[in-house]
């Protein structure tokens, strides 16, 4: 048996980031993996600019109190320049990203002035305000994306005010999901007795994707192991990773183990927590192999503790901690001494503290546990049951 901790540093270890990098217009990189730091070509913004409608202004004119009145030279609205130098006693009226002529420092915003033909009248300003400066947001030459970032909208508009219409990013894992077993029907088609739909190609697809790679279905194989060698190695061909669901428990028509170390290779781990426990992972062909156990919560908690670090390291990104958090316990929480347990909870904010409950029933089948909650409750194998009012660790479903 060997800890959750082990499990994932040797997952881990055997995985080496993609190499394959592709170019995508900006608009098409969400969630992509920047392939390469970005440095900034120029400053942003470019020039000093006004943050208001307003004046324009040298300090030097900036009544110490009551008002002061200059005369109007010209009209700048955003995205033109004013060429002339602005001179003592004039004003330019500036607009919101105009950037500052020469001869002035300042503006003052529309409100605290009062226009009188062709002058104005300003009231009292701090020196330098309403002013942006230049390169306040980037400096030309920084770098302002490292390389292994997953981009967000805001990464993505970043990359657009620096010029860039295209990004370079990690090709997307393509990820082969098969589920196994006789008892296993497709939905859509009839059920016989003693069958169950498959959800886990479905959840698991879904977890995929949320990640950012590109899932692949390849269907249900039934417990027979010509049928399941052949599918795997197809699988094989065009996945980076093959992802099975059941057949790795002890059960007599349990053949995946069988069937890998014949056609890859196989670690058939014993892992001491639960929700999970039995685990496979290795090798088919050229693609990574993980075999996770069959019962649909099981599934989707092994998936998100082990094989999505190993998806975020495959596909370049610099992050591979989930974040965590401490919340408070609002009821008591079974925990056997002894094992690592992960329980499905419900995590709020009351308006001064971060909550979590559990979800209700917690066995290993329930997927509704999966579906009222939000997170992970973490509980470590040296804790014992957990009292109203501890603080326990959480880690949301889905991280950004
Ligand atoms: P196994 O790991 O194959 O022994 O399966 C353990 C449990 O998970 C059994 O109750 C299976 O019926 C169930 N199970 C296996 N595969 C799936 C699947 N794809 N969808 C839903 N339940 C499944
Ligand atoms: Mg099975």
């Amino acid at each position: 048996m060997i800890s959750v901790a082990e499990g994932q540093s040797r997952i881990l270890a055997e995985i080496v980031p993609l190499r394959e990098i592709e170019p995508l217009p900006v608009a098409r990189s969400l969630g992509r993996i920047l392939a390469e730091d970005v440095l900034a070509p120029f400053d942003i913004p470019p020039a000093d600019n006004s943050a208001v409608d307003g004046y324009a202004v040298s300090r030097d004119d900036i009544p110490k109190e009551g008002k002061a009145r200059l005369r109007v030279i010209a009209d700048l609205p955003a995205g033109w320049v004013f060429d002339g130098v602005v001179e003592r006693g004039e004003t330019v009226r500036i607009m919101t990203g105009a950037p500052l002529p020469k001869g002035v420092d300042t503006v003052v915003h529309q409100e605290i002035t009062e226009r009188e033909g062709d002058t104005v009248w300003i009231a009292t300003i701090a020196a330098g305000a309403n002013v942006r400066l230049r390169g306040e947001d980037v400096m030309e030459g920084q770098r302002a994306l490292a390389a292994g970032t997953q981009l967000r909208p805001q990464e993505m508009g970043l990359l657009a005010s620096l010029g860039f219409p295209e990004v370079m990013v990690v090709r997307r894992p393509r990820v082969a999901i098969l589920s196994t077993g006789d008892e296993v029907a497709e939905p859509g088609q009839t059920r016989r007795p003693g069958q169950i739909y498959d959800s886990n190609r479905f959840s698991l697809m879904g977890l995929v994707q949320e990640v950012g790679c590109e899932g692949l279905d390849f269907g249900i194989v039934p417990d027979r192991k010509e049928e399941l060698t052949s599918r795997l190695l197809a699988a094989s061909e065009t996945a980076d990773v093959v992802l099975t669901s059941g057949g790795v428990s002890v059960g007599i028509f349990d053949l995946v183990k069988e069937v890998l170390t014949e056609i890859g290779g196989i670690d058939f781990w014993q892992v001491n927590m639960t929700p999970g426990r039995p685990l496979a992972r290795g090798r088919v062909g050229k693609a990574h192999f993980f075999g996770l156990p069959g019962n649909p919560v099981a599934s989707m908690v092994t998936f998100l503790l082990f094989v999505r670090p190993a998806l975020w390291k495959l596909m370049g990104r610099r992050e591979l901690e989930p974040k965590r958090f401490e919340a408070v316990a609002t009821a008591t929480i079974g925990k056997k001494l002894g094992r690592q347990e992960f329980k499905r909870g419900i995590l709020t904010f009351n308006g001064r503290r971060w909550e979590v409950s559990t979800t209700g029933p917690q066995g290993s089948g329930i997927l509704t546990s999966m579906v009222a909650g939000n997170c992970l409750i973490i509980l470590p194998e040296e804790r014992g049951p957990v009292q109203s009012g501890e603080l326990v660790l959480v880690e949301p479903f889905q991280q950004p």
